[in-house]
């Protein structure tokens, strides 16, 4: 009864107060200016195919409470949508096809009711996802998309509390269809083993986060994974001028990459050395400075054990499934191959800390070591960098600085050649 008093309000609510606002979507639409703005810009960013898949969603809405609650995007053209349910924790996902999010109020779609939080964002090049994490079991009781006229879908979806029982079954029956890591099938991006050059050495450089996972969010609004790519890019400029080394980035651009993705990856070019690169943020403003981790079952302290598993879980915050990325890493290091790795990426670190000397800032106690998923390949030498903290106003600016980030590439190629170089011994 309470649901059917709130489905009115929200009928209600969705007749009136939205169509003040939808009033105004018609001028934002893909017919109108402001829409074809938007396309050109993404046209413009460079690749016209992309763009003309790409649909555009320019508006969404959160609406409801406690007990259920409706979501509604706007799009210029048509898109896939595929919700389906997971479990610890409790969200909704929903998947589908490449679209651009342009909420010209992006307040409106702000988490409410049983949303806790709510992303959105790609997930590989061709597909694109929105995340609600839920304060409770839903089931959907509505799904349409319709076409309202020409250029403008608009997506409803309604959901509505259950109890945690039939949650799990809707779960159980929806495994045939999406599967139990709730991995989306990426589609020809797969890259063939790579055939190494004799002579050469390969490097893995891997721009934390991507795509629906920003990472961190500086004090100035710098956002993580922009700027780890770009560091990355840089580096691998330092690295392929240092050297007969092959680097490859784990992603080039901005989407999602899963920790095993990444894995896969970095196998699949038989890396000899892998470097995650990212910039996060700690909760004590005034630290600052880069520090080094290697993995560990145990972690060298509070921080690093923290920022392991913060790392670890960001593939919950993509909406995959959280144990292939937890617990994972104990059994790897009784593996004789992964003890005669674990010592390479020890001594790598100390080299890079070595090599940043004094030029390059370093956290107190620059070497440290936790349970990173994300490092743990039994064959390939892996640190992961964090350059500096996005907390901390200095380092910020210093991570968007042109002369540090060459500086700090210059060091970096230079550990990486002295690494080499004792390896062979
Ligand atoms: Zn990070």
């Amino acid at each position: 009864m309470k649901f059917g008093r709130l489905l009115l309000a929200l009928f209600i609510g969705f007749l009136h107060f939205p169509y003040a606002a939808l009033a105004q979507q018609v001028e934002s639409g893909a017919n109108s200016a402001a829409g074809r703005q938007l396309r050109d810009n993404i046209i413009s960013g460079g690749d016209e195919k992309a763009a003309m898949q790409t649909a555009i969603a320019y508006s969404g809405r959160l609406l409801g409470d406690g007990e259920s609650v409706r979501l509604l995007i706007e799009l210029d053209s048509k898109a896939d949508f595929q919700p389906f349910y997971m479990n610890n924790p409790l969200r909704l996902v929903i998947d589908m096809s490449k679209t651009a999010f342009r909420f010209q109020e992006p307040e409106l779609i702000e988490p409410r009711g049983l949303v806790e939080e709510l992303r959105y964002g790609t997930m590989a090049r061709e597909r694109s996802r929105i995340v609600m994490s839920l304060s409770d079991p839903v089931k959907i009781s509505a799904e349409q998309l319709q076409q309202i006229q020409q250029g403008r879908y608009l997506y409803t979806l309604d959901l509505e509390k259950i109890n945690m029982a039939d949650f799990e079954r809707q779960i159980e029956n929806q495994r045939d269809t999406v599967g139990k890591s709730g991995n989306v099938a990426s589609k020809g991006d797969r890259l063939s083993t790579s055939s190494k050059r004799p002579g050469r050495l390969t490097i893995v450089l891997d721009p934390g986060h991507g795509g629906i996972d920003g990472g961190a969010n500086g004090e100035n609004n710098t956002v993580e994974k922009d700027l780890t790519l770009e560091i990355a890019r840089i580096l691998s400029k330092a690295l392929k001028a240092a050297g007969p080394f092959d680097v490859f980035l784990t992603r080039e651009e901005d989407f999602f990459m899963s920790l095993k993705e990444r894995l896969e990856f970095t196998r699949r070019k038989r890396a000899d050395l892998f470097i995650s690169i990212h910039t996060d943020t700690l909760e004590q403003k005034d630290v600052r400075g880069a520090a080094v981790y290697t993995l560990s079952r145990e972690a060298s302290d509070e921080l690093a054990k923290k920022l392991a598993e913060t790392k670890n879980l960001s593939d919950v915050t993509a909406g995959l499934a959280g144990e292939e990325a937890q617990g994972v890493v104990a059994d790897i290091l009784d593996d004789l191959a992964a003890r005669e790795t674990k010592k390479f990426s020890i001594r790598f670190a100390r080299q890079i800390i070595n090599v940043f000397g004094s030029e390059i800032k370093l956290l107190k106690n620059p070497h440290r070591f936790a349970a990173f998923g994300v490092l743990k390949d039994p064959n390939v030498p892996s640190v992961l960098l964090e350059l500096g903290y996005l907390s901390n106003i200095e380092d910020e600016k210093l991570l968007q600085s042109d002369k540090w980030r060459n500086k700090m590439a210059q060091h970096l190629a230079q550990a990486v050649g002295h690494f080499f170089a004792n390896r062979v011994r």
